[in-house]
């Protein structure tokens, strides 16, 4: 599922394929996908540009000049800028044409992706709830963000509004790292615990960025390469357990993250 680095990856792409064209025409090959009416959403793109992007959590949000196009990715999705003699990329859902002859694609293989309009990125962040975003955040923001809060690290870390962009795979290897267990009580850690974390989470965010969200490229000593069951700690060798907190399905070592 795209977190924070897969978006971020998008974001990078459309920066580098997509900016300062203008958009002719929209494709909505399938309208579940949009939180908005079609043809609110074809008044609001037609004859702009997306002159620069923002990215908040697992959101993209593109500046279009009288407001903002904001894409979620959902479970499956993707970008793709192609020419239009090429042949649409599988699983389109919304396909921008722009003046220059070139499209860009917005694929989800499943439904859970949603495309949405904002009139601002405070606007958009207060709807939504969503906490600081957590590769730009502070360690006051942090704090402050810990402050209100109870309740066990894995479900925090997974909480939006707590802070944007932490899913499933890096809030097992953030806490890795931390040797924190997944259900230790948020307010139970120290000063110092608390600075690591936030340390641990930027760290992974950013091996999470250098590696475009490719797994499958991860150093062996990450937790990330050894979510399987059976599979062994790549620090102490202990078998890694999986757990379930609220639903979720999470990995940790029980050696090295002691409850
Ligand atoms: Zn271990």
């Amino acid at each position: 599922m795209p977190e924070l680095p897969e978006v971020e990856t998008f974001k990078r792409y459309l920066d580098k394929t997509s900016l300062n064209q203008i958009i002719k025409d929209i494709k909505v090959t399938d309208n579940r996908i949009l939180n908005i009416d079609e043809f609110h959403l074809k008044k609001f793109l037609t004859n702009k540009k997306f002159k620069s992007s923002n990215r908040h959590g697992k959101y993209l949000l593109i500046n279009i000049g009288q407001g903002y196009l904001i894409m979620h990715f959902g479970m499956t999705g993707d970008l793709e800028y192609f020419n239009k003699k090429d042949d649409e990329p599988k699983f389109s859902k919304i396909i921008f044409h722009f003046n220059n002859d070139f499209n860009l694609a917005y694929i989800s293989i499943r439904m859970f992706g949603r495309i949405d309009i904002a009139e601002s990125i405070e606007e958009f962040i207060e709807k939504n709830k969503l906490g600081p975003d957590a590769f730009k955040m502070s360690l006051e923001q942090f704090k402050e963000a810990l402050l209100r809060r109870s309740g066990v690290a894995k479900n925090l870390l997974l909480n939006q509004s707590f802070v944007a962009g932490i899913g499933n795979i890096y809030s097992d290897e953030i806490l890795f790292r931390t040797k924190i267990h997944p259900k230790t009580k948020i307010n139970s850690l120290n000063e110092s615990k608390v600075k690591e974390l936030f340390t641990n989470i930027k760290e992974v965010l950013q091996v999470g960025i250098d590696k475009k969200g490719d797994l499958s490229t991860y150093p062996n000593h990450f937790l990330i390469t050894h979510r399987t069951k059976d599979d062994h700690c790549p620090v102490c060798k202990y078998e890694i357990k999986r757990i379930e907190i609220s639903g979720r399905h999470g990995f940790f070592c029980p050696n090295c993250q002691k409850e």
